[in-house]
């Protein structure tokens, strides 16, 4: 689904990759970790061609990014749902409009407005449906600000699926709630990328959520990949070793 080839990214004078080569399967659920500052947030940035490498090459589904018309990108960025540490809500619109928008890059502006203004019933009856499956149909016409921070994150889940992506990738979506809130979350977000056959690449600060839900955890310190693979046992001695805040508690490492 991604392949990174001797990737780097600076901006100015600040080397946020350094040298990444990377290979992401379609189907993969991946978890990326390491402090802040580690390059986590700029790789998300490439895989969904919101930035672009300095040099080397990023592909999608085989595709160098670097060679695709701006056309061509916004195609291609269509298939990739984005998301982002804020969520990314519209706290004005309701839950049904906000879920809505995971279509913009398909629909357009006009298409999108038209959909919001008058949104016909056989569309809402799938945005209903995805509702339930996130556990929140009963708030489909409830202010999007209006909702507490777990059901705003579903609403947020709801329109990644919506936009039928290839691939989610979310950014430290669980970084503002609480433990308990935070695993379901993750839980979700990672059976319904596998009932759904998407590609899910994540983000956490918490490596015992990475451990309990991803098979493959990518530890980045200084732009650069210090750990990839399973994070078994034998793992975590290593991921321990990317210090700063993914440092896990130690009480739950045996
Ligand atoms: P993480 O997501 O792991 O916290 P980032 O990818 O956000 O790490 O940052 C990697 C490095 O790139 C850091 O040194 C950060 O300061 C720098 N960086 C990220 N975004 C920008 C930007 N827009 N302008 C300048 N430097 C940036």
């Amino acid at each position: 689904m991604f392949t990174l080839q001797s990737v780097e990214l600076r901006y100015g004078g600040t080397v946020a990759l350094d040298g990444l080569d990377l290979d992401i399967k379609s189907g993969e659920q991946v978890c990326l970790i390491g402090p802040s500052g580690a390059g986590k947030s700029s790789l998300l940035g490439l895989l969904n061609g919101r930035t672009a490498a300095t040099s080397g090459h990023v592909s999608v589904e085989g595709t160098d990014l670097a060679k695709l018309s701006g056309k061509e990108l916004q195609k291609l960025r269509s298939r990739i749902a984005w998301v982002p540490q804020d969520l990314g809500l519209v706290s004005s619109l309701r839950v049904h409009q906000n879920v809505a928008c995971g279509r913009v890059a398909e629909k357009g502006f006009w298409g999108l407005l038209r959909s919001l203004l008058g949104m016909r019933a056989s569309e809402k009856a799938v945005i209903h449906e995805l509702l339930k499956r996130v556990g929140i149909e009963e708030k489909i016409f409830q202010r999007a600000d209006h909702l507490s921070g777990g059901q705003q994150q579903r609403v947020a889940i709801a329109r990644a699926l919506y936009q039928q992506p290839s691939a989610i990738l979310a950014d430290e979506p669980v970084s503002a709630v609480d433990p308990e809130r935070a695993r379901d979350l993750v839980a979700l977000l990672s059976t319904l990328a596998k009932e759904e056959g998407v590609t899910l690449v994540m983000s956490l600060h918490d490596l015992t959520l990475a451990r309990q839900f991803f098979d493959r955890v990518i530890g980045l310190r200084d732009g650069r990949v210090v750990f990839d693979g399973r994070a078994d046992d034998a793992g975590v001695r290593d991921l321990y070793r990317l210090g700063g805040e993914a440092m896990p508690d130690p009480s739950v490492v045996s």
